[in-house]
């Protein structure tokens, strides 16, 4: 099944994780995140459609019905405005929300919720349109895609992809990796490396560090974002 991936701005990841983690009594916290989609399809690589953050919206006053630790209810009435903006500007909509009691992934009322969001959506705008669902524990971001023709299933992302002076990327699956491969990897980069890719749910790395070799494994392993070239990223070190 293909695989899209998610890019905020650092500023924008800093706005969302500010917002999520900063309730005085530890409730959860909402956010609408609207997206532009980029499905560009690029000789040898596999189709893989591209989610970039656009605007954040904050679920603030009576955006929220009711919220606790472990739940948050939102007034689907404002959806509206937000349903027309997506129609208007050709934007997907995105949700992200938290879960200050470290419930490291999406539950059952998450399900329910994103396929209500996704039908009060497709209702107004039609069904061939997107919803990025993101959720933020502990700092770090995991999310997952629905698209309005299939609600019900659930679209993989590869990585969500923070880009500032620094690239972060959030919710990378570890492939099964041979000893072998993983001696090769250790020999090539060194041990810190291998630490890093094998813990990863989300790591990040200064672009000036990385070598050219580095940055071959990490583009064909899909690790970059893929409309850096190799000389714009490396220009990107520079910045
Ligand atoms: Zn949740």
């Amino acid at each position: 099944m293909k695989s899209h991936r998610i890019t905020l701005l650092g500023s924008q990841d800093r706005i969302l994780q500010d917002w999520l983690c900063s309730h005085p009594e530890s409730h959860e916290r909402g956010a609408i995140v609207l997206f532009r989609r980029l499905a560009r399809i690029v000789n040898d690589q596999e189709i893989s459609d591209r989610f970039l953050a656009v605007d954040v919206i904050k679920m603030t006053g009576d955006w929220v019905i009711q919220s606790s630790e472990a739940h948050l209810q939102i007034n689907m009435r404002k959806m509206t405005q937000v349903y027309f903006r997506c129609e208007n500007e050709g934007l997907e909509l995105g949700f992200a929300h938290s879960h200050p009691v470290r419930y490291l992934s999406f539950s059952l009322t998450d399900e329910a919720n994103e396929q209500n969001i996704l039908k009060g959506i497709s209702g107004c705008n039609g069904k061939n349109l997107f919803l990025v669902a993101m959720l933020l524990c502990d700092g770090r971001w995991s999310a997952r895609i629905r698209w309005g023709i299939d609600p019900e299933i659930v679209l993989p992302v590869r990585h969500i992809c923070v880009v500032s002076e620094r690239i972060k990327l959030h919710g990378i699956t570890a492939p099964e990796e041979s000893t072998e491969t993983l001696k090769r990897q250790e020999a090539a980069f060194g041990k810190p490396f291998n630490t890093m890719l094998q813990s990863r749910n989300c790591f990040e790395y200064l672009p000036a560090s990385v070598s050219p070799s580095l940055f071959q494994y990490l583009y064909f392993n899909s690790l970059l974002p893929r409309y850096f070239s190799a000389n714009s990223y490396f220009r990107l070190s520079f910045l």
